[in-house]
């Protein structure tokens, strides 16, 4: 193959744990286009589009160039010929019909707007959207039975529609941090998630906890959700149970991303200090706090490795990890071990690296895993 000085040719592997995919890229008029486009898939409970969306504009987020013209995109993968014709119309027009349609229909606006409330999934957003309720007023006024969850949703609607700051982030971290250390001295706390892959903002905070001593962790959780809500530092929490240990079906679903681990999914109330230092309580609005999602899981020390990098992310980067390890290897990977089918044996890991290299995939660090 003769190579002429205007030619580009990509060697982009099929599987987003192939590629590095920084947070800052090339060709975000396109990749929006297409989030866009999978985000409306997902509202519609369409999976297929949705993956296959989302894995468009992965491969565009990898591109070391901007998208100039068609022939741009030889050789790449993943790129559907639906994908196509969009990215088609935004270099040739500046923008896609399709995914403006999109973008202003009732459908997409309603549900983008109830699956914001936190507690409310695709299914629940449907039902009330098939009922004729379309925002968060509208289920209000329709004054529903909610869960305690959605209640939680509707009330702090605003906060957690806000997205969460590195700064914010750190500085529950540092509560955290201190919850779990006056309780388990020598305890770890990770942040994970976004956050550990770079990310600027987020819609929640992502921590791991563990021990050096497995075994230790057992029991901490609760422990601390009840040290931070006798300080008024909650707004809501639930606390799945660890149902690792008495699953006697697993890995039967290696694919699944749902883990075993104990977790709390919890709302903190996150104190402003600039908030506070004004006098904003003279007007009775705006309080000094905020509202903040935040994820905490406990993880035994012998399967941190593994749920470090299931925690981390991006969704696509996981999926393709799990992907790859079917497909291509024969393994089974979630966020507690791997597995090797044919060998039936676990394979161990005490870092991300020799995960990835059990795998034989070249290690991808979390700031390029933004696929
Ligand atoms: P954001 O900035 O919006 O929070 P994020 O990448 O941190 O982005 P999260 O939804 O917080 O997104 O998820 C972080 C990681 O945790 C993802 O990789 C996801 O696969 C994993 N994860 C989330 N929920 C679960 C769950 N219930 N079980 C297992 N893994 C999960
Ligand atoms: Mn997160
Ligand atoms: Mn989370």
């Amino acid at each position: 193959q003769r190579l002429t000085a205007c030619t580009v040719v990509h060697t982009m592997g099929a599987y987003a744990c192939q590629r590095k995919t920084p947070l800052e890229h090339h060709n975000t008029i396109f990749t929006d286009a297409l989030l866009l486009l999978a985000e409306n898939a997902e509202l519609c409970a369409n999976e297929g589009r949705n993956v296959a969306f989302k894995r468009a504009a992965s491969v565009l987020k990898a591109l070391p160039r901007p998208v100039r013209q068609m022939e741009d995109l030889q050789g790449l993968p993943c790129l559907g010929e639906h994908s196509q014709r969009v990215i088609k119309d935004i270099l040739e027009h500046g923008g896609s019909s399709e995914v403006e349609m999109t973008r202003q229909s009732e459908k997409y606006q309603a549900m983008k707007a109830l699956t914001g409330i936190f507690g409310v999934g695709v299914k629940t957003a449907e039902r009330w959207y098939r009922e004729g309720i379309q925002d968060l007023a509208d289920l209000v006024t329709a004054d529903l039975k909610l869960n305690r969850e959605q209640q939680t949703g509707v009330k702090y609607y605003d906060h957690l529609n806000m997205p969460v700051t590195e700064a914010e982030a750190r500085t529950i971290g540092q509560i955290v941090e201190k919850a779990v250390h006056a309780l388990l001295p020598g305890a770890e706390i990770t942040l994970t998630g976004g956050f550990r892959r770079g990310k600027k903002t987020g819609h929640d905070v992502d921590f791991l906890v563990t021990h050096p001593e497995e075994g230790r962790e057992e029991g901490l959780l609760p422990k601390v959700m009840g040290w931070l809500e006798a300080r008024d530092l909650l707004l809501y929490q639930k606390i799945n149970k660890n149902s690792y240990l008495e699953a006697k079906e697993w890995p039967a679903r290696p694919s699944s991303n749902m883990d075993r681990f104990e977790r709390c999914f919890s709302v903190f109330k996150l104190e402003c200090p600039w908030a506070a230092s004004e006098k904003s309580n003279q007007s009775g609005e705006s309080p000094s706090w905020k509202a903040v999602r935040v994820d905490i899981v406990v993880v035994p020390f012998s399967q941190l490795a593994f749920a470090l990098l299931g925690w981390t992310g991006s969704q696509l980067f996981e999926r393709d990890l799990r992907r790859w390890a079917a497909q291509e290897k024969g393994m089974s990977l979630n966020s507690h071990a791997l597995y090797d089918t044919k060998r039936k044996q676990y394979l161990r890991a005490s870092s991300e690296e020799e995960i990835f290299a059990h795998l034989g995939l070249e290690y991808i660090p979390p700031w390029e895993r933004n696929a």
